[in-house]
């Protein structure tokens, strides 16, 4: 085998400048999009409601045809491909189980369209069920099962038929939280037992950083940033992503060596930032509160406790608030005067574009 055939062998799905158009006007509800995932991976793809993500799932499995790029399933173009040749399975979020049928037919579905023996089909049924926690459940009706076991055997019949890639699409959107965060959880355990290459997307950063080996960002159909839960998590790369994330410490600032000179004073930037002008993210982890004297003097507009620790909204003297976290016993008040101090170490300079 070459080494060329040995990378391409790895990499399962490939999408290359896939641009999808609704109407003749507007933006594109994917833009150029370029993506790979290896085989193996589970890849989730994170944005706000009409950033593109159901649109990109719709394009690999063929159920939405690309106006420019391709899109490759082992080293193959598959355009003119029908859906049901391309094995790929589909999971939406409103999973629509068969009602007339029992679990042991939905889960069985995709293997009778197969004409697997019957044999077969019990076997696989029976292990799938199994796998996803619910053995012995073959003869029960779809009408009997709660909302989290419902999941669970679209889950199983998505599966069944061993697609080569899995997407899913807002798996677990209509769950309750707690439920949501047992599952993803599972689901990660299962798909790395199976060996399942998983294409996800969600709006859910909670979910998406639990499910996946990496991250895909998107912001107006095109792809922000991508990399691994802890990079994305703290290294956002723009101020979209940041903001997405849930942080707003986000300023306008000028490098110059060692530190920048923001509307809050001069904070500390990691070693080797570039010296000029920039917007800066200031995780609330490099937010140190002080005495008064010691620091920038602000007032506690606002603190929640979050469980973990309390999240605070500080308003400066001067310049926009900043957010701060600390421990529950060390939390002030609101309307107390506190002072804060910045580390360098969770300063993250933000890409100038978007
Ligand atoms: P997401 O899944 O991230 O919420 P979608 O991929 O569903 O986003 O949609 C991306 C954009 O494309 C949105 O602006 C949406 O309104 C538009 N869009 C999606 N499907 C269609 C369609 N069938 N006809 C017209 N516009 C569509
Ligand atoms: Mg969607």
């Amino acid at each position: 085998m070459t080494a060329r055939a040995d990378t391409t062998a790895q990499e399962l799905l490939r999408l290359g400048g896939v641009t999808v158009r609704f109407g003749a006007s507007g933006r594109p509800a994917l833009d150029v999009v370029d993506l790979d995932v290896t085989a193996h991976e589970i890849v989730c793809v994170l944005g706000p409601s009409g950033s593109g993500k159901s649109t990109l799932l719709r394009v690999v499995a063929g159920l939405q045809q690309a106006d420019a790029g391709q899109v490759l399933l082992e080293g193959r173009d598959q355009s003119g491909v029908p859906t049901h040749r391309r094995g790929v399975g589909l999971m939406f979020q409103d999973h629509q189980l068969f009602p007339q049928r029992d679990v042991a037919g939905n889960v069985a579905f995709g293997l009778r369209m197969r004409r697997s023996s019957r044999a077969d089909q019990e076997r696989t049924v029976a292990e799938l069920l199994d796998l996803v926690g619910l053995p012995g459940a073959q003869r029960r009706a779809v009408a009997s099962l709660s909302g989290g076991e419902q999941q669970r055997v679209a889950l199983a019949r998505a599966l069944a038929p061993r697609p080569r890639l899995l997407m899913l699409d807002e798996p677990l959107g209509q769950l309750d939280r707690g439920l949501r965060e047992r599952l993803v959880v599972e689901l990660r355990r299962l798909f790395h037992e199976l060996g399942t290459t998983v294409l996800a997307v969600t709006h859910d950063q909670g979910e998406a950083f639990a499910l996946a080996d990496r991250v895909v960002v998107m912001q107006d159909g095109k792809i922000a940033q991508t990399g691994t839960p802890l990079e994305v998590w703290q290294r956002p790369a723009t101020e979209f992503v940041a903001r997405f994330l849930g942080f707003d410490n986000v300023v306008e600032a000028t490098v110059q060596g060692d530190a920048a000179v923001t509307p809050w004073g001069k904070v500390p930037v990691p070693y080797g930032t570039l010296d000029g002008p920039c917007r800066l993210l200031v995780r609330p982890a490099s937010v140190r509160l002080t005495p008064v004297p010691e620091g920038l003097p602000c007032t506690v507009a606002a603190r929640t406790f979050r469980g973990t620790h309390v999240a605070l909204l500080l308003q400066p003297t001067g310049g926009p608030q900043v957010e701060a976290a600390c421990a529950l016993r060390d939390a002030p008040e609101v309307g107390q005067r506190v002072g804060i101090a910045f580390a360098a170490r969770d300063v993250v300079v933000l890409d100038a574009a978007a």
